[in-house]
């Protein structure tokens, strides 16, 4: 069977209300853009009526309409890694279900790709969200940025297309902590950014609440970088430093004025001293541990239960 030339991936988790409508605009803008496509649809483990409605739209488009069903919730960013595995194109393409990323949007990314980039970011024309979400997302954006080196101004917004060759270096990593956009970025080299409309959830709710938003940002912040790490080290060098400078004071006073009321302030500096080193001590074995924990975690990253494919399971 020909590989297509498009592969979109989609990641599903409770989205009931939003598919039928969801593979009504996907099936429209790509049947009429007139590029092979294939459509991957990967089930994050969802509790409501997903799965049977995945599998009646395989049944209507089974070339056209692959199905992944995972045994649990790995996660929106192991959900697209699984549809990235089994993905054909030359041009792969990652969408939210829940269609705030409008499908139609899809021939502009591409337009991108084909102008010569091999990764298209985007950024959402007035964002249909939350005050909160906006501003923390801002925030973090800054933060993120000065800590990673990661250039990317909507980093939440998962409309993006990729390259093959992209593609299979995000697949090659083998990483359980993965913030998909931000390695697929430092893997390109010639990013873009592309605005896109973005709309109001069609229906359900937010899958993502404050505690999960935390989790995915330190995922993004102890996957590129080590600086956390090096500030707590510098931390310790400084505190050391200062005591030791202490230390030489209350020496040198000690010789010419005396001691001071009863050697208790001797005991501080020697304490902050020392107290200096441990930290400096931890910091430099937390740099240790952070790349040894980076590298021997070998856990599954999800496990897929049942799969309706005709092009591989
Ligand atoms: N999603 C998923 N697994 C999860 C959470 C979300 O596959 O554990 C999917 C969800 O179905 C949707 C996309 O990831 O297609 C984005 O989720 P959501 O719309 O809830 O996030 P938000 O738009 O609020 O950031
Ligand atoms: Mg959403």
């Amino acid at each position: 069977m020909a590989k297509p030339y498009l592969s979109i991936v989609v990641p599903v988790y409770n989205e009931a209300g939003n598919l039928e409508n969801l593979y009504s605009r996907l099936i429209n803008v790509l049947d009429n853009y007139g590029k092979s496509y294939e459509i991957i649809l990967v089930n994050d483990g969802s509790r409501d009526a997903t799965e049977t409605i995945l599998n009646d739209l395989h049944n209507r488009r089974p070339n056209h309409i692959r199905i992944v069903h995972f045994n649990g919730n790995f996660g929106q960013h192991m959900a697209i890694t699984a549809g990235f595995e089994r993905a054909r194109g030359e041009v792969i393409i990652t969408l939210d279900a829940d269609l705030q990323n409008p499908p139609e949007e899809i021939p502009n990314l591409v337009r991108a790709i084909e102008a010569g980039h091999d990764y298209v970011g985007s950024i959402r024309k007035n964002r249909q969200d939350t005050w909160f979400r906006r501003h923390a997302s801002r925030l973090n954006n800054s933060i993120r940025a000065r800590i990673t080196g990661i250039v990317m101004t909507d980093q939440g917004c998962m409309l993006r297309a990729y390259k093959r060759h992209v593609v299979d270096a995000v697949i090659a990593s083998k990483e359980s902590s993965i913030y998909i956009p931000a390695l697929a970025y430092s893997y390109a080299s010639s990013p873009t950014e592309i605005e896109v409309d973005h709309s109001l959830r069609e229906a359900g709710e937010s899958k993502y609440n404050l505690y999960k938003l935390l989790r995915l940002n330190f995922d993004l912040m102890t996957g590129f970088s080590l600086v956390p790490l090096q500030i707590f080290t510098v931390f310790g060098i400084v505190v050391s430093l200062l005591s030791t400078l202490f230390v030489v004071y209350l020496f040198i006073r000690r010789i010419f004025i005396g001691p001071e009321a009863e050697g208790i302030f001797t005991l501080f500096a020697i304490v902050y001293f020392l107290f200096g080193v441990t930290l400096m001590g931890l910091g430099i074995v937390g740099e240790y541990i952070g790349r040894i924990y980076k590298d021997v975690r070998q856990r599954p990253f999800f496990i897929v239960r049942d799969t309706l494919d005709k092009h591989g399971n």
